[in-house]
């Protein structure tokens, strides 16, 4: 397989050897794919080599005007939003179908823009993704409306419609996936939608409306339109006639949707932010092996360029050592590489920049006093690549223990009760996620619901799966969830529709 994602590089033209024209690198705007106005670019490079792969159309305020137009008038058409849901639904799952047919090629682009782990993308992001468009495909037509109790003379209709063109933007950590969690319940519902993927990532989404078209979504519907967050993204954020956003990515950009749609036209928004999450381990715990091979995942996977990271280690100090000994064991086995190399568990950083404010969270906790524990080895490039770090006595207040990181850095709180690990847990401005490890059910019940956050694992480390939400309290989400039919209800409008059956407007005045 090593040979077949080689040979998949070179066929897509993403080995930076030359720069290719191929459709794909353009906006996805009403059915055709077009340049932008202003005919700039986007570089996309691969961070793991910093070899340009890509020129992207860099489209700005006007396309995203022109997106919206399209939208609207697919929108109010009805070519898609009154589609009998069965056709949808066919669509749909022709999509997904078409993603699984060109996997490798998914798994690729994500991992030669992200310099995510190949392996990941094939065997998560991917699968992952056409499984959560299959979810929402099938549950076009399972989901019936409601008729409200009444007296006899009146007929109460309750009805969920598609809020209308809905515009989405979406970070660069999971390009393909986190596109997938958005359209899927949004197209399923109806809307039409405009997305902005991330600049640094858009090569998958751009591919995806492609395959769309080729699955039948009709022209206008689906329509993705790369650009700068400062100036496609806000275009989109602040446009008159967007009736929805649909965010993920930072608190920061988070607050400027927020207001840009406070100061526009009001429009619903619905954000997925930012984390850091806890993994609190009990000294009851049976099995340490388990948990650790569960806790490295939490803190690793993705390079921890991941919103659930399990970021704080908050750990009962009887037995933190034997803890530690074994999360220090298994460093080694979190290869840090290349991505595009199947035994590679951390890919690099996605770009010099955000490797360097990584390293500054490093220095900054050094010198607030908390030690490195134990670090995996360093491979590649110290610009780029960054291996697995383990910081032991950190105090929560710290810089380390509060924001988020968004790099392979575990912080690791000792705690002496319960209700101290708890208290530490929840004293965060964020709450995506948390893990709890003990063999005590009763304690497993009673911290899952005392911790403040959206998705608790118990004794593991999991996001759920396509029929679960996923989103955040706090600063780690603002109304609505992603995956699962609570994310169909963000992109849609409820209607009462009350009909007097005993009106003679209709049947006109009874004889007297
Ligand atoms: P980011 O906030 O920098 O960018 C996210 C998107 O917003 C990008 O498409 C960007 O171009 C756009 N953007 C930037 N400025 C904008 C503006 N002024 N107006 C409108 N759009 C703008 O985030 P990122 O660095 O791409 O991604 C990492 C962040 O995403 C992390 O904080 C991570 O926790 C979060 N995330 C959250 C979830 C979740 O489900 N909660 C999932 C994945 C990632």
């Amino acid at each position: 397989i090593d040979d077949a994602v080689d040979a998949k590089v070179r066929e897509l033209e993403l080995d930076g050897a030359k720069l290719s024209t191929k459709v794909q690198r353009l906006a996805a705007i009403d059915g055709k794919f077009v340049d932008c106005a202003s005919g700039e670019k986007l570089q996309s490079e691969n961070p793991a080599t910093g070899k340009l792969v890509a020129e992207i159309a860099a489209c700005g305020a006007s396309e995203i005007d022109h997106a919206v137009r399209a939208a609207r008038t697919a929108f109010e058409d009805g070519r898609w939003s009154t589609l009998a849901p069965r056709e949808r639904m066919k669509i749909l799952q022709r999509l997904a179908d078409l993603l699984e047919e060109h996997a490798l090629e998914f798994a690729v682009l994500d991992a030669v823009e992200a310099g995510k782990p190949i392996a990941d993308c094939l065997e998560g992001d991917v699968p992952e993704t056409a499984t959560c468009i299959r979810f929402h495909a099938e549950s076009v037509d399972k989901v019936q409306d409601q008729i409200s109790p009444t007296d006899p003379d009146h007929l109460a209709m309750i009805v969920r419609e598609p809020v209308g063109v809905v515009g989405l933007i979406t970070p660069w950590n999971f390009p393909l996936a986190m596109v997938g969690w958005k359209i899927a319940p949004a197209l399923a519902t109806g809307n039409s939608v405009v997305l902005k993927p991330a600049e640094l990532t858009s090569l998958s989404a751009i591919r995806l409306a492609e395959l769309a078209l080729e699955a039948g979504v009709p022209p206008g519907v689906f329509n993705v339109v790369p650009g700068l967050g400062a100036t496609a993204g806000a275009a989109l954020a602040a446009h008159m006639d967007v009736d929805m956003i649909g965010f993920t990515g930072s608190t920061l950009v988070g607050r400027l949707v927020l207001e840009a749609a406070a100061k526009s036209n009001l429009k619903r928004v619905s954000l997925e932010m930012g984390g850091k999450s806890p993994q609190l381990v009990f000294d009851d715990v049976k099995d340490l092996d388990e948990a650790a091979d569960h806790i490295m995942s939490a803190a690793f996977w993705n390079q921890a360029e991941n919103c659930s990271c399990g970021s704080r280690l908050i750990v009962h100090e009887a037995v933190k050592d034997e803890l530690l000994g074994k999360l220090k064991d298994r460093l080694v086995a979190w290869e840090v590489g290349d991505p595009l190399l199947l035994s590679t568990k951390i890919g690099s950083m996605i770009s010099i920049s955000h490797a360097e404010k990584v390293r500054g969270f490093i220095a900054s906790a050094q010198e607030e006093g908390a030690q490195i524990f134990a670090q995996g080895a360093q491979r590649g490039p110290v610009n780029r690549f960054i291996p697995p770090i383990i910081f032991d006595n950190v105090d929560n207040r710290s810089s380390l223990a509060q924001e988020e990181v968004f790099g392979p850095v575990l912080a690791v709180i000792p705690f002496k009760t319960e209700t101290e690990a708890v208290a530490i847990a929840n004293d965060s401005k964020y709450g995506l996620a948390a893990s709890v490890y003990t063999s005590n059910l009763s304690r497993a019940h009673r911290v899952a619901r005392k911790l403040r956050a959206g998705n608790v694992s118990v004794n593991c480390f999991a996001e759920g799966n396509e029929t679960t939400p996923f989103g955040g309290y706090k600063q780690s989400g603002f109304i609505g969830r992603d995956k699962s039919l609570e994310a169909n209800l963000q992109y849609q409008e409820s209607k009462t529709i009350w009909i007097d059956l005993a009106s003679t407007v209709a049947t006109g005045k009874a004889e007297t």
